[in-house]
């Protein structure tokens, strides 16, 4: 199975035959309904949370009614290609159904875990019942050249057709087919492309296409290569370039576009294409192509033994803390990724992560050597990730990242595929919370003298209390940085009513969430700690109750015509002049 299954149950009584399955498939979750079961993943939503599984292609073992599954996913069942293995299992563990993704192998997984209960699975697809196989789901290495082709032949046979195998098929020794040797239909592994009428066509993935960087349009060319040789696209087994083109995006983009792995391996000089991949892989045969060489050998090729892949480094930023306020491209390279570098707190916060994933935690204060680390893993050849809460570029690790990277002369850093993910700032989840207290100009400033002078962070807080820019203080205060936030605070009264808004918002998206709004005169550096962000508004930021308690806190987007608002003027005056009549009409409310 390529990808690891979800098992979701929905009561307690389901979590002992969860569990048993849990241990045939070790890196599976088991996701149980919040409040009513604890296991692994909570969910709220059981139809919504089976629909995003199944649309992410993660195979379910459902342990509940097979209706319930059935009327959960009817509404997303378009695809019938693309489906993954969906399974529903009886809570005693009586009985094994699989209910869809029949080319994604869900009779397998079906048998597997009736194995584990002893007990027959309830398998209905007829070629599978006769054959004793899946002739539309080759093993891996394979692919069907056709699948609506293939449904034709596996009916013909079921309605008696003999068939003869022409080619290595070492899969098909167990099945029970109907072999002739006169037979009218065959069943053919080729690398050719094109299928006869009355046979099955399985390509093997056994070609590799050797490559020279700084080729423009380069799939394009394979494809016409392969077409020129009259081989199929689905029997490309990867892409082979040299060593020294790792950091060239054509070639990494071919590769997508594709849908293969790209490999590297040292080119001698001299060496010619057809030599290179000879010297690699044991060859069939070598056929040239314009610029290019096409290997084929015996064999499906394991691209994963051949060469090195370029290594690649994700910078990511998790968001606050909860689950679903991480962005989709960050959980995505967190899933890709083999190794996890990162202050213990966040590295636990990445989760779910599989067994096989290498966690490399160390002290928040050890970043340049974190990034170094990260920088080493990569340039072998490994999936990095680098984990920050909120976003890595604001105080956190990306900086850091690219610091190393500058400050590096090794080539094989500089060909890491480096890339920075995004996440929500803690600013920016704790101004969602209170309201829109940055919904004007402001600035995020941290009150950390770790790296910069005090007097640094001093002239900027006089300067951004002069501008009226709202503030967000990173950093506030901590064991070792006692006084900071007084001091920064007597700054900001310098130059604010006692009456400014205040946001406090401490372990935002996180279970022991609080939110915080208040006044700077009642403000004191007593009610804030290191995992509070701090939002002190301009003079126009205001409040007004909300029906379900606290208040909303926000910023206008106009400003008084004046400009800026006299020192001294309470924000309920300011409110009561100035509210309606300089709302602009032309501007956007994006
Ligand atoms: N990269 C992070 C900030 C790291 S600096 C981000 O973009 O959010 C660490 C400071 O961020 C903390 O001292 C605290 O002020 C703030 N912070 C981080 N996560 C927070 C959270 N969940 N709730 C409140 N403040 C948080």
């Amino acid at each position: 199975m390529h990808k690891t299954p979800a098992i979701v149950i929905l009561g307690a009584a389901s979590l002992p035959t969860a569990r048993r399955i849990q241990r045939r498939y070790p890196q599976a979750p088991v996701y149980a309904l919040q409040g009513r079961v604890e296991a692994d993943i909570a969910y709220a939503d059981f139809g919504a949370t089976l629909r995003a599984l199944y649309q992410s292609g993660t195979p379910i073992v459902a342990l509940c009614a097979a209706g319930i599954v059935i009327r959960s996913l009817a509404p997303v069942l378009a695809d019938k290609e693309q489906e993954p293995p969906v399974l529903a299992v009886a809570e005693d563990a009586s009985a094994v159904v699989p209910l869809l993704g029949g080319l994604a192998g869900v009779n397998h997984i079906a048998r597997e875990i009736a194995a584990i209960f002893g007990i027959e699975a309830a398998i209905t697809t007829s070629g599978e019942l006769r054959f004793g196989t899946c002739l539309l789901n080759p093993p891996d290495g394979y692919a069907l050249a056709d699948v609506e082709e293939g449904k034709r032949f596996v009916a013909d046979l079921l309605g008696g057709e003999g068939v003869r195998v022409e080619g290595a098929a070492p899969w098909l020794a167990a099945a029970r087919l109907p072999l002739r040797e006169d037979a009218g239909r065959r069943i053919r592994v080729s690398c050719a492309r094109g299928a006869s009428a009355d046979e099955l066509l399985i390509h093997p993935r056994a070609l590799v296409v050797a490559v020279e960087a700084g080729e423009a349009e380069l799939a394009a060319k394979v494809r016409a290569a392969l077409a020129a040789h009259g081989l199929a696209e689905a029997a490309l087994a990867g892409l082979l370039a040299p060593m020294d083109a790792m950091s060239d995006a054509a070639l990494g983009s071919a590769a997508r576009e594709l849908g293969v792995p790209l490999r590297f391996a040292e080119r001698a000089a001299g060496e010619t294409p057809a030599d290179w991949l000879r010297r690699l892989l044991p060859l069939e045969e070598r056929l040239a192509g314009d610029g290019l060489c096409i290997g084929r050998a015996a064999q499906p090729v394991e691209m994963a033994r051949l060469g090195r892949a370029r290594g690649r480094l994700s910078v990511v930023g998790l968001g606050p803390g909860a689950a679903e306020l991480m962005v989709p491209a960050v959980r995505r390279a967190l899933d890709e990724a083999e190794d996890i570098l990162g202050y213990e707190t966040y590295v636990n916060m990445a989760g779910p992560l599989r067994a096989e994933q290498v966690r490399h935690c160390s002290d928040n204060r050890e970043e340049l050597q974190r990034a170094r680390h990260a920088f080493e893993l990569a340039a072998s050849g490994r999936r990095a990730v680098v984990v920050s809460s909120g976003d890595p570029g604001v105080f956190a690790m990306a900086a850091a990242v690219l610091e190393a990277l500058e400050q590096s002369i090794d080539p094989l850093w500089h060909a890491v595929e480096l890339e920075i993910l995004p996440g929500v700032s803690a600013a920016l989840a704790t101004a969602a919370l209170s309201g829109a207290p940055l919904g004007h100009d402001f600035c995020l400033i941290s009150l950390s003298d770790n790296l910069k002078p005090w007097t640094v962070i001093e002239q900027r807080l006089e300067h951004a209390g002069a501008a009226d820019l709202v503030m967000a203080f990173y950093n506030p205060i901590s064991r070792a940085r006692p006084w900071q936030l007084g001091r920064a605070l007597e700054i900001v009264r310098g130059h604010r009513d006692p009456q400014t808004r205040v946001v406090l918002g401490r372990d935002v998206g996180r279970p022991a969430q609080a939110l915080r709004s208040l006044t700077l005169g009642e403000l004191t550096a007593e009610m804030v700690d290191m995992r509070t962000l701090v939002i002190v508004g301009s003079s126009t930021t205001r409040s007004f109750p909300r029906a379900d308690g606290g208040d909303w806190v926000y910023t206008p987007r106009w400003y008084p015509p004046a400009g800026l608002a006299p020192r001294g003027e309470s924000c309920e005056k300011a409110r009561g002049d100035e509210a309606a009549p300089h709302h602009p009409s032309g501007e956007s409310a994006t």
